[in-house]
């Protein structure tokens, strides 16, 4: 076939799986190309203008550690940041960014524009072409030299089954174009259908179209679908709002950058606030007594929403004892007035949605720039995937994003950064990247997905992790960043700060377990302690004069000289920011980036975000030190499972004694590792061990058949 047009990756779809998609791919040397719908809405934000926030602050930590780009962006455009959950244990920790979204798609283009090898494109893709590939075992992986593939009728006498593969895509004014693989991250577009009361019509997301002709072409090539749904709030004009009536809530003093690359964030000096608003017992009865009209509830919408951002008409109907539910009103960006109303997603008719707000102290005359809107739309169920995000059915095409059952532009970008980082490594020839659940929030989403399936939209959460105190967000680059190098995602200049940190964090953890406890130290703790306090006293009272300090403050009997600083550390109440000022004066150097205030003894409390993230890293090393090395026994187990491969050949109907309802789902889903056998929802651990033996059964049988 003679295409327009070649290249080694094509990605559909410039949202947040596309975009980290093709910068993946195209920093790591492929010739890319970039398509979508229109070029003036790349990384556009559907919903919410924020990134981050519980579990998904650190999916964006790991897609910055591996050598993604939606931290640095966030960074660059983010205008309130604040780290969640400082109040609870580090695992939950996790930073969130309100972002001016028109300047987060102006930023995301430029960043794609300004990388080579990769060509962005505004048309609609109606197709994908595929070709013929064989299965035979000793076949090329799929990539020949020169590019010249088999083609259907090329298939050897003792090949098995073949397989399509992907040879390029066609778009809809009838170019072709070829590719060694493509990546397809449409988001909601494929057969999107939005409602919002009694109205509904085709779009991708409101005021952009559907694509229908690549969804069919999906399921014509044998891809099972889904159908979701999501839904998003309206959207005020703040000029119309009385903001008198509604909580202030600041960013963080000093905010803490997504991005490890990042030394300080942007408008780190001009961050705007967000207000907490409430809904009334009025705004509850309107919705209560118009809930037959929301789509949901009228049954025009049969599809699933995301369970965890529920609608404020589920919200009623599912707690109806509660009487008021919260609301953020956030900025939508630094030049517009525009602001949207986190906390009431919602499908009911505009007028109903009108009515709502006017019941909303503050809001009675807040005019609506966009009423909210559910949309239904087609995903992949992504059992159909390998740990790559390649289809198990057709060689080179990879899914990611929302088009396989998540939901978030966090999701999206860290499903995007791993298909397009394995698709570049398929058209080089090399091993795939896989990540277990032990390393990354991303491989534990990958791994739900492919074994479990979804019949709701994903959502990513903490408790979804088996080791969140091994996966937290400081630490995302020492877990992954090495592969990001190793794979080539990871230049110098980062690669060298990110050994620097480490010799760091070493050279601290060093101090912290030589150094013995005399006694001026001890008065300079107790000293520490003191001058904290009387902080906190004044951050309570508002009162600007600090209290008289006096040494008597709190000491605990067991802070005795001789034991090192590690010891003392682990002692619950102790925090490492009163022994900065110590730490401080013996490494100088672990401080380089430290803003000191006029105030002679400096704590953690005051330093850098960077130096004070730094410090509670090492801090919860050894504060947890017993737990993760408890948990470590469990990782081991899990990564010997991970490392059991079950043979692509492998015939779970042969395994006498595994019933039908196992042979059934097993086969379906073609587990990779006895490990993801054993997380498919209804396997039995005994279906599990039976496969684990007929592994070798099988390998046996087959040496013996070849061998006549
Ligand atoms: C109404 C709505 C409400 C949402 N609510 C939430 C929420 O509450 N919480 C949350 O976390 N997330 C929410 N999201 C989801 C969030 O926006 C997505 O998860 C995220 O944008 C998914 O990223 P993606 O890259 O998969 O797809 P998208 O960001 O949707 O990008 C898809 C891209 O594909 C392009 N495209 C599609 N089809 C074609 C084609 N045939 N040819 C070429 N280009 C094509 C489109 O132009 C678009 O650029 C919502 C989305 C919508 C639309």
């Amino acid at each position: 076939m003679q295409f327009t047009e070649q290249f080694d990756v094509v990605v559909v779809g410039a949202g947040h799986a596309g975009c980290e998609a093709a910068m993946a791919a195209a920093r790591l040397g492929l010739k890319t190309a970039l398509f979508t719908l229109n070029v003036d809405l790349i990384a556009q934000m559907s919903c919410n203008p924020a990134i981050g926030g519980i579990a998904k602050g650190h999916l964006v930590r790991e897609v910055d550690a591996l050598g993604g780009i939606m931290g640095e962006v966030t960074d660059a455009v983010g205008i309130q940041f604040r780290l969640l959950n400082t109040s609870r244990g580090p695992a939950v920790w996790s930073p969130r960014a309100q972002c001016d979204k028109q300047a987060y798609r102006l930023k995301m283009r430029e960043v794609l524009e300004s990388q080579a090898n990769l060509k962005i494109k505004q048309a609609e893709v109606q197709s994908l072409v595929t070709g013929r590939q064989s299965l035979a075992k000793d076949s090329d992986p799929g990539w020949f030299a020169n590019d010249q593939r088999r083609t259907t009728n090329d298939i050897l006498p003792n090949q098995q089954s073949p397989r399509d593969e992907v040879v390029g895509i066609k778009l809809r004014d009838g170019r072709t174009v070829g590719a060694q693989a493509v990546i397809i991250t449409t988001g909601t577009f494929l057969n999107g259908l939005i409602h919002c009361g009694e109205q509904q019509y085709p779009a991708g997301r409101s005021g952009e179209p559907n694509a229908v002709l690549l969804g069919e072409n999906l399921k014509a090539l044998g891809l099972r679908g889904c159908r979701l749904k999501t839904g998003t709030p309206p959207r005020l004009d703040g000029r119309t709002i009385d903001w008198s009536r509604f909580q202030e809530q600041p960013g963080d003093t000093d905010p803490t950058p997504f991005s490890f690359r990042t030394k300080q964030v942007a408008h780190h000096d001009r961050q705007v606030p967000c207000y907490i608003a409430w809904t009334t017992p009025e705004a509850q009865r309107i919705i209560r007594e118009n809930v037959h009209r929301s789509p949901m509830y009228s049954g025009q919408i049969q599809s699933i929403g995301p369970r965890y951002c529920p609608s404020i008409e589920d919200k009623i109907v599912k707690f109806p004892d509660k009487t008021t539910h919260q609301l953020f009103l956030e900025p939508e960006g630094l030049s517009t007035h525009e602001i949207y109303v986190n906390g009431m997603s919602t499908s009911l008719p505009v007028e109903v949605q009108s009515q709502i707000l006017k019941s909303i102290p503050g809001l009675e005359t807040a005019d609506m720039l966009r009423p909210g809107y559910a949309i239904e739309y087609d995903s992949i169920d992504p059992t159909e995937l390998e740990r790559t995000l390649e289809t198990k059915k057709i060689g080179g095409l990879f899914l990611a994003g929302q088009i396989n059952g998540t939901s978030g532009y966090e999701e999206a970008a860290c499903q995007g950064l791993m298909a397009g980082i394995n698709a570049a490594l398929k058209v080089k020839g090399e091993a795939p990247l896989i990540l277990d659940r032990t390393e990354a929030y991303t491989a534990i989403l990958i791994d739900d997905l492919i074994s479990k399936g979804t019949n709701e939209p994903y959502r990513m959460f903490t408790s979804r992790a088996e080791f969140r105190l091994h996966l937290r967000i400081d630490n995302a680059d020492r877990r992954l960043t090495p592969h990001g190098r190793r794979i080539g995602l990871i230049n110098d200049a980062a690669w060298t700060d990110f050994q620097a940190k480490r010799a760091r964090l070493d050279a601290m953890n060093m101090l912290l377990a030589t150094t013995k406890l005399n006694a001026e130290m001890l008065q300079s703790i107790q000293h520490s302690a003191v001058s904290m306090s009387s902080d906190h006293q004044v951050e309570e009272s508002g009162n600007e004069e600090p209290a008289v300090l006096n040494d008597q403050g709190p000491m605990s009997k067991d802070w005795t000289p001789g034991q090192t600083l590690a010891q003392l550390l682990k002692r619950p109440e102790v925090g490492i920011e009163l022994l900065a000022p110590i730490l401080q004066s013996l490494l100088p150097e672990f401080f380089e980036i430290q803003t000191i205030r006029e105030h002679s003894r400096v704590s953690a409390a005051r330093s850098s975000s960077a130096v004070r993230n730094e410090l509670k890293s090492v801090e919860t090393e050894i504060k947890y030190a017993g737990y993760l090395q408890q948990q470590q026994k469990a990782i081991d187990r899990l990564k010997k499972s991970e490392q059991r491969h079950i043979p692509e050949w492998f015939d779970y109907r042969s395994v006498s004694g595994l019933s039908r309802e196992m042979q059934e789902k097993l086969t379906k889903i073609r587990p990779r590792t006895v490990g993801q056998a054993s997380r498919i929802p209804g396997v039995t651990p005994a279906a599990v061990s039976l496969v684990n033996v007929y592994i070798e059964i099988q390998g046996k049988r087959r040496v013996q058949a070849t061998a006549l």
